[in-house]
């Protein structure tokens, strides 16, 4: 049976369920069905949460968090039931989203901590007997826009820091993935969240991101999603002068270097290329070889891409899920045609879509002018390309409008440290997979992959959400 979604606004659970999202392991199965929210919905929505907000900025920050602690061991409690509903409307594999679900939960007790350790410092006044001292302000109420790729897991990482920090939030998440984000407002109402906080708007991205980002009332907007759309929604959020965040696209690659070990670095490349079924904005796209280890590497990611078989993600054994939608399952067939007809080598099998499901693919002999080396194509699709040294390799990695993630496979430090110090990323990978990170660093890119002000995720996603208020405190008049 569909689950049948409503909008959350303020107490009330509004709008009639027309929008049906179908699984794409079988799209014959309906999985959930959302209300089509439009400008007004968004508009109801921001005032519901004008009102709740004062109230809650005024709770003491530890008894936020402990808001945050209770959702958080509420969702640890059904990782299992959100887990495989986060399978039937995305489409990853059980372990993967397990793995999501789990840091969600992480996501949860760190900002929940967050609400007994606070942010500000204490400085020495240049006044005799005077207190300087910062304290962080809420911002009032923001709009948060999510993409379906991480559908709790990235709606999580951007709530949990607002809400701690007092503010108020309207959340819009993907069209095609309601369901694993209704179950982050379900935990955190459980838990006792004030109505209000967090409304929940559903609806196509045209009208309601659009009516977020337009929206007088919300003080800043969190964006993660695909390039064109984030611009688009810059220039609105900027010019009527709110924050804006924006967490867009990646072309990420990984170097590998003659003296790695060929199987650990195709194992490596593999993990982030073809895991999640390449749908990662960290996913590893371009894999960059110096010449005596450039063969090696191919025959060994290629039988790695033997070992991702599609299939349904709640099937035991399943290693790769199917591409998302029609649409993302057009646009990789189209990259695929295009690698081709650009001078790539395909060295993997022709691979034949089945309904959905799509086996890797690995390209050879691409070059950097290549579109399928400068373009995020956000499927199982690799690109391995020739470097003559670890500088040539680190130009082409770094020759994209992209700056997400990058990674070195090596057991050479000087290598490593010099990777480190010329890559443009904002995340930087020795011997690890380009995708997967913890929730206590800072995360986000640089060039076109990020507006590159303000990280995500750690105690860094406080300052998003937060003014910085100086406070000079006199002891005597
Ligand atoms: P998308 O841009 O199509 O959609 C993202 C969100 O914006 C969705 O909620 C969508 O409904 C909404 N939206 C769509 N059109 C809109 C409009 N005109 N105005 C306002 N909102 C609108 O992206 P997607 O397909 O959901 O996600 C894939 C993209 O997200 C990839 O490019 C990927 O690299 C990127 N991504 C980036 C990160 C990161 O942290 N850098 C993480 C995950 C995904």
């Amino acid at each position: 049976m569909p689950t049948a979604l409503r909008h959350r606004i303020g107490p009330e659970l509004v709008g009639q369920p027309v929008i049906e999202r179908t699984n794409p392991a079988d799209p014959t199965q309906v999985v959930a069905v959302t209300p089509d929210g439009d400008e007004r919905t968004v508009d109801e929505a921001v005032q519901a949460a004008a009102a709740a907000q004062p109230a809650w900025a005024r709770l003491p920050a530890p008894e936020r968090g402990a808001i945050l602690l209770r959702a958080g061991a509420l969702m640890a409690g059904r990782r299992h039931a959100v887990a495989a509903d986060l399978v039937r409307e995305e489409g990853k594999t059980l372990t993967e989203a397990l793995g999501e679900v789990d840091r969600a939960v992480e996501i949860l007790l760190y900002y929940g901590g967050e609400g007994r350790r606070g942010r500000g410092e204490v400085v020495p006044s240049g006044t005799p007997h005077t207190l300087a001292y910062t304290r962080r302000e809420p911002l009032g109420v923001v709009g948060i826009i999510t993409p379906w790729n991480f559908p709790i897991a990235i709606p999580t990482w951007k709530t949990a820091p607002a809400l701690v920090a007092g503010n108020a939030v309207v959340l819009k998440p993907a069209s095609i993935t309601p369901l694993s984000t209704w179950h982050l407002a379900q935990a955190l109402d459980e838990a006792g969240l004030p109505p209000g906080v967090l409304n929940v708007v559903f609806g196509p991205g045209g009208k309601v991101g659009g009516a977020i980002a337009a929206h007088p009332g919300l003080a800043a907007v969190s964006f993660t999603g695909s390039n064109s759309v984030g611009r688009g929604i810059e220039s609105v959020v900027s010019a009527r002068r709110a924050r804006i965040l924006l967490e867009l696209g990646g072309k990420n690659p990984l170097i590998v270097l003659d003296d790695a070990d060929p199987a650990v670095a195709a194992h490596i490349a593999a993990a982030s290329g073809f895991g999640l079924t390449g749908q990662a904005c960290t996913a590893t796209s371009r894999v960059i070889c110096t010449p005596g280890i450039h063969d090696a590497l191919v025959d060994a990611l290629v039988a790695e891409a033997a070992r991702y078989r599609p299939g349904d993600g709640l099937l035991p054994g399943t290693v790769m899920g199917p591409v998302v939608s029609p649409g993302q399952l057009t646009t990789d067939l189209e990259y695929m045609a295009v690698g081709a007809a650009e001078g790539g080598t395909m060295v993997t099998p022709a691979a034949e879509p089945d309904g959905q499901f799509l086996p890797p693919t690995v390209f050879t002999d691409i070059k950097t002018s290549h579109r399928i080396a400068q373009e995020e194509v956000f499927g199982p699709v690799v690109a391995v390309m020739h470097a003559d040294d670890l500088d040539h390799a680190i130009d082409i990695a770094n020759d994209i409008p992209f700056g997400l993630s990058a990674g070195v496979v090596t057991n050479d430090m000087r290598s490593a440290n010099r990777f480190i110090d010329r890559i443009q990323a904002g995340i930087v990978k020795v011997n690890r997979p380009t995708s997967g990170v913890d929730p206590n660093m800072p995360f986000g890119g640089v060039k076109e992959s990020s507006t590159n002000t303000y990280r995500e995720q750690g105690s860094a996603a406080t300052d998003f959400y937060t003014w910085t208020k100086s406070v000079y405190l006199g002891m005597d008049h």
